[in-house]
């Protein structure tokens, strides 16, 4: 966990940690009511606190400039989505977060049906975030968009043998796949994507497929899936852009590039960064403006580009090194299908023997 500080509120950020704490691990309802009192009383009307799964390097410079833009302070803990959604479920009412901040929609999806977010009400965060990238009860909104798409090795093949993430379960490719472990959320995401438009009997034959395929086990991240790639371990993977990005920028001379896959069908496999209002926020109208403020123009560019994503606003161009990667149709599904069928993907996945 990472607890950040702005200046000078080293007092009050010592005091709200140690309350964190204490109602954290604190079962006493008298005690706990006394300490939501003292955190509404100690904090301003200028300071919103924040939930983030995202890394620290990629909203500080942001947060920095919305402080430096309106006055209000941005109070943050990163930790990961998993760590924070249940922390804001021990806290309840007690919590100092107006906001969180995570990745995938699948977190964003669960955080919401577990009752951790509000709807928030904003025509600019409904103007600048196209409506398959928002909870259709308005409890979050995306703020950055990541392709789950192939990558390959450009010494081992020629992409016009690429086509659909179906493809790969094809008999060619056996011994030739690298994927990431099936308890990533990416990946529960991806085949939720594919039950929402095949169905389950048919994602079902994919994956098995896709196993059958694999060169060796399932792989811990992203990164070194891609490594594997590079390595000549396999042939192919299915990889967030992103990953690839950083590798990319250490060796631009690397024997891997990214292939859009189902161009002539649903398209790429899109999923995203988002953030949403707490259900309990003593600053929901500061998180909301802060929401807004990301999601316009000025912002998203940052937003988007310093992990190499994709700005949801379709008023901004994504930074010159992922243009590079060249257009593509991305998949329209409202991705918060793919929270809602994460359950169902999880239990395809084992059905069909992904680890
Ligand atoms: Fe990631």
């Amino acid at each position: 966990m990472k607890f950040v500080i702005p200046h000078g509120h080293w007092p009050k950020i010592l005091a709200v940690f140690t309350i964190t704490l204490l109602s954290a691990c604190s079962g006493n309802e008298g005690s706990s009511a006394q300490e939501g009192s003292d955190l509404a009383a100690m904090d301003g009307d200028d300071v919103v606190t924040v939930y983030s799964a995202r890394a620290e390097h990629l909203i500080e410079p942001l947060f920095d400039k919305f402080t430096a833009e309106t006055g209000i302070e941005v109070r943050y803990i990163t930790d990961t989505e998993a760590a924070l959604i249940a922390r804001l479920q021990t806290e309840q009412e007690r919590t100092p977060a107006d906001a969180l901040l995570t990745v995938d929609a699948g977190n964003l999806w669960h955080a919401s049906d577990a009752g951790m977010l509000q709807p928030i009400d904003s025509e600019i965060i409904q103007a600048n975030v196209p409506a398959n990238l928002r909870a259709s009860d308005d409890t979050w909104a995306a703020l950055s968009i990541r392709a789950r798409t192939i990558a390959y090795n450009t010494d081992r093949l020629d992409p016009s043998e690429l086509s659909t993430y179906e493809d790969l379960a094809d008999d060619r490719w056996h011994g030739r796949l690298c994927l990431r472990t099936s308890a990533k959320v990416y990946n529960q995401s991806l085949v939720a994507s594919m039950i929402a438009t095949l169905g389950e009997q048919e994602a079902e034959e994919v994956v098995s497929g896709w196993v059958n395929n694999l060169a060796v086990d399932p792989m811990s991240s992203d990164t070194t899936t891609i490594q594997a790639v590079e390595a000549g371990v396999c042939d192919v993977a299915i990889v967030n852009n992103y990953y690839f990005g950083r590798l990319e920028a250490e060796n631009p001379d690397i024997p891997v590039a990214l292939f859009w896959p189902n161009q002539n069908g649903r398209g790429v496999h899109i999923n995203v960064s988002g953030m949403g209002v707490t259900r309990y926020a003593k600053h929901p109208e500061l998180a909301r403006q802060l929401i807004e403020w990301l999601s316009a123009e000025e912002a998203q560019r940052d937003f988007a580009g310093l992990n190499k994503e994709y700005p949801v606003n379709p008023a901004v161009e994504a930074v010159p090194e992922v243009q590079a990667w060249g257009d593509f149709k991305r998949d329209a599904l409202n991705v918060e299908q793919l929270g809602a069928l994460q359950a169902d993907a999880i239990r395809l996945m084992d059905r069909a023997g992904y680890r």
